[in-house]
């Protein structure tokens, strides 16, 4: 093993699962193009792999350096956030439990439980992250899981990992972690008590918006043999360029991570207190609900950002198509910046419902360009 145990976040992410290929020396793990392997004989594996939807190198190089960056002992990579989702609620629940779920729950996980999940006789309570005693009074006798995003999209409302981690254990219910909007980098939910984490590899991880991807890790030895059995048996794989690109960005996020964080803090300073600006949300402001939730559990607070426009919904809307650098585009966590709509765009679907955001939100996904270019841009937008 190349890595030392108090090599740190940095050294791990380039190096954890990737010491160089033993036949050519190939820095870089190879993008293993095959379905299947060649056996000795019949039954016996040469390489430990068969079938490329059960095991590939490229994609086992990336879960051994994700389980690394979120110090687990298991990872599963997935085809999408939402597969890896499924795969642990599915792991987790059977006909008859429940789940408590954030009230303003990412809506792909929000649909995947209300529409999916409820026809195979799962039901759910919504309760918002950052009240503990709100967390801990939807917990039922058949409650199996307790579901957290924190930070949430696109409110940026904090749930208090340690707290909600002792509030599961203490009812004997696992806490899931959804870590896509933090990354590993910012903040790690196994080392604060979580079950289990996923992630959309889609966003800061893979981190290039040229990849749709998810994980799971955790280090409960029996939830990840169910991840293996359901990954296997169900077959939303990534392929091996997809583990690819998403273990290319892994070798970056901590620059990444810390650039994001710096230009959102400028991003925030530039919107606080602009006349056409009625709100922004974000942790790290001393003002905001979660600060102090966010300063103990996060390293920085994140390159995520929400405003209020001042103006109304019009306003809003208008901001979001008259920005040259800000791309007008759902997503995040790329190194490009994004701009958008909830509303109308990426929550358009929980109109009417308990998850409804104001129709004068708007949601940055602050890339890494320089921050005075960003600032400039958002402020003529403004107008
Ligand atoms: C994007 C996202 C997902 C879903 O991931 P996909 O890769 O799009 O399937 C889940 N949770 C959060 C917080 C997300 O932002």
């Amino acid at each position: 093993m190349l890595l030392h145990m108090s090599d740190g976040f940095a050294t791990r992410a380039i190096h954890a699962g990737q010491e160089a290929d033993p036949t050519t020396g190939s820095v870089i793990v190879p993008i293993h193009a095959t379905s299947t392997y060649a056996q000795d004989g019949v039954g016996g594996m040469r390489s430990g792999y068969e079938y490329s939807r059960t095991g590939n190198p490229t994609r086992t190089a990336l879960e051994r350096c994700l389980a690394e960056l979120e110090n687990g002992r298991h990872a599963r990579a997935y085809a999408s956030g939402m597969a890896a989702s499924d795969a642990v609620l599915r792991s987790l629940l059977r006909p008859g439990d429940h789940l408590v779920i954030p009230d303003d729950a990412y809506g792909g996980t929000f649909r995947l439980i209300d529409k999916v999940l409820t026809g195979w006789g799962i039901s759910y309570t919504p309760a918002p992250v950052s009240d503990v005693d709100a967390v801990r009074a939807a917990i039922q006798d058949n409650t199996k899981v307790v579901w957290l995003e924190t930070p949430t999209n696109p409110l940026l409302n904090l749930g208090d990992i340690a707290a909600l981690a002792q509030v599961s254990a203490d009812a004997g219910v696992k806490l899931v972690v959804d870590n896509t909007f933090a990354s590993p980098y910012l903040q790690q939910p196994l080392e604060l008590g979580a079950t289990a984490v996923v992630h959309s590899t889609t966003k800061y991880l893979g981190g290039h918006s040229d990849v749709v991807g998810g994980a799971a890790i955790t280090s409960d030895d029996a939830l990840a043999e169910q991840l293996a059995f359901l990954q296997n048996g169900a077959g939303a794989v990534p392929g091996p360029f997809d583990a690819f690109l998403t273990l290319r960005g892994l070798k970056t996020l901590s620059v990444r991570m810390e650039r994001h964080s710096a230009n959102a803090e400028r991003v925030v300073a530039a919107l606080s207190g602009h006349p056409k600006v009625a709100k922004v949300l974000y942790p790290g402001l001393p003002d905001h609900p979660g600060h102090e939730v966010a300063a103990k559990q996060m390293k920085h607070f994140g390159g995520m950002v929400s405003f209020i426009h001042a103006d109304g919904e019009q306003a809003a809307l208008d901001v979001c198509s008259r920005t040259r650098l800000f791309t007008l585009a759902e997503s995040l966590g790329g190194v490009e910046s994004l701009i958008e709509h909830p509303g109308r765009m990426t929550h358009a679907s929980t109109a009417g419902s308990m998850l409804q955001v104001p129709a004068d939100l708007v949601r940055l996904s602050v890339g890494i360009e320089e921050a005075d270019d960003l600032v400039e841009d958002l402020l003529t937008a403004l107008g």
